[in-house]
Parts: structure tokens; C-alpha cells; sequence
């Protein structure tokens, strides 16, 4: 089967809007402290590294990464999460933010908040950019939510297809070509 991109979902300037107020919330919240972002690797990257650019110098952030598996090629979760790349630093006594790019089956992200959580870190919290909260099979808390989207699968601002179109500035739609 050959896909290809289409419609646009989110502009980059509906994106960085958002992703700015975003940054708000979350200077709101840790203001004056430390926080360790932790971003998921590698969906979560330009997201990341745009979200972090705008919170304010008021919070101490440091970042690491995790790698986890639970896609492959496919469109379809298999419900299975692995650690590819573990963090670098500790997060005990840390107040520590998971950066997502999607939450669909929540499946990843529960896994995430429970293994943070028994490292002992001061506080875990959740950010992620887009949400198919209608696709939920676990529950999860996001705490910095950027879009509630509809169940349809995504490319482009970090998001990819096999691989492919992370780089588009914008969020599109994927299309099955005729
Ligand atoms: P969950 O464990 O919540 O089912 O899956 C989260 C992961 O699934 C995301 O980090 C992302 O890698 C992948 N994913 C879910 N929906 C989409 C989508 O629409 N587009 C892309 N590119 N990845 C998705």
C-alpha cells in the first residue's frame, strides 16, 4: 500500500501558537525550580526543542531522552513498549516532564509515568502536543495538552510515517494513494 500527504490538520503558525502557551503554562507551573524534560525519542524532538526555547528562563530545565518501541512500521500500536534508550541522568528527587508528541492508546505514556514514578523523582508530569482521546485503552494524565485530534493517523512536526515526513512544518493528514 503507497500513502502520500493530504490535507493539512495544523498549520506551523496554529502550531507555534500553541506550543508558545504551552510554554506559559508550564513556566506557570515550575516557576523559580528545576525541571528535567524528558523527551521521547524521536517523534517528540522538534516539538521539544520549540516548546523548550519558550519557557521562560524563570525555570531551571535541563533535557535527556528516552527511546521506546511499540510501532515499527506499521500504523497500528501492538501494545507492546520497549526501552531502547534509557535516560543518561537520574530523576530522583526531581521534578521531571515527559514530552510526547501523540497520546493515542495511552499505552506508552502509562508505561512511561509508572516507570518515572518509581525512580522517586519530586513530581512526574505530562506534556504532550496532540491527543486521540477517543482512541484511549489505558488512562493517562496530560497535564499540557496542545490539540485533541480526530482518529486519523498524522505526519510532519516531528510525526512520521515509516520514517518519513518528520521534518514538514506543518501536521497533515495521511492519505492512501488510488
Ligand atoms: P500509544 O502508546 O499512546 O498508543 O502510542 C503513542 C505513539 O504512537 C506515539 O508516540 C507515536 O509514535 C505513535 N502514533 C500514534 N498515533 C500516531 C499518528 O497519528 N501518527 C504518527 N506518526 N504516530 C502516531
Amino acid at each position: 500500500m503507497n500513502y502520500r500527504i493530504g490535507e493539512v490538520l495544523l498549520t506551523e503558525e496554529k502550531i507555534s501558537r500553541r506550543v508558545r502557551e504551552m510554554a506559559l503554562e508550564i513556566a506557570e507551573t515550575y516557576k523559580g525550580q528545576d525541571l528535567m524534560v524528558i523527551g521521547i525519542l524521536k517523534g517528540a524532538v522538534i516539538f521539544m526543542s520549540d516548546l523548550v526555547r519558550s519557557v521562560s528562563p524563570d525555570v531551571r530545565i535541563s533535557m535527556d531522552f528516552m527511546a521506546v518501541s511499540s510501532y515499527g512500521d506499521s500504523t497500528k500500536t501492538s501494545g507492546i513498549v520497549r526501552i531502547v534508550k534509557d535516560l543518561d541522568c537520574s530523576v530522583k528527587d526531581k521534578n521531571v516532564l515527559i514530552v510526547e508528541d501523540i497520546v493515542d492508546t495511552g499505552l506508552t505514556l502509562s508505561y512511561l509515568v509508572k516507570l518515572m514514578q518509581e525512580r522517586e523523582p519530586k513530581s512526574v508530569r505530562v506534556c504532550a502536543l496532540l491527543d486521540k482521546e477517543e482512541r484511549r485503552q489505558v488512562p493517562v494524565k496530560v497535564d499540557f495538552r496542545g490539540f485533541s485530534i480526530p482518529d486519523r493517523f498524522v505526519v510532519g512536526y516531528g510525526l512520521d510515517y515509516s520514517g518519513q515526513w518528520r521534518n514538514l512544518p506543518s501536521i497533515y493528514l495521511v492519505e492512501q494513494e488510488n
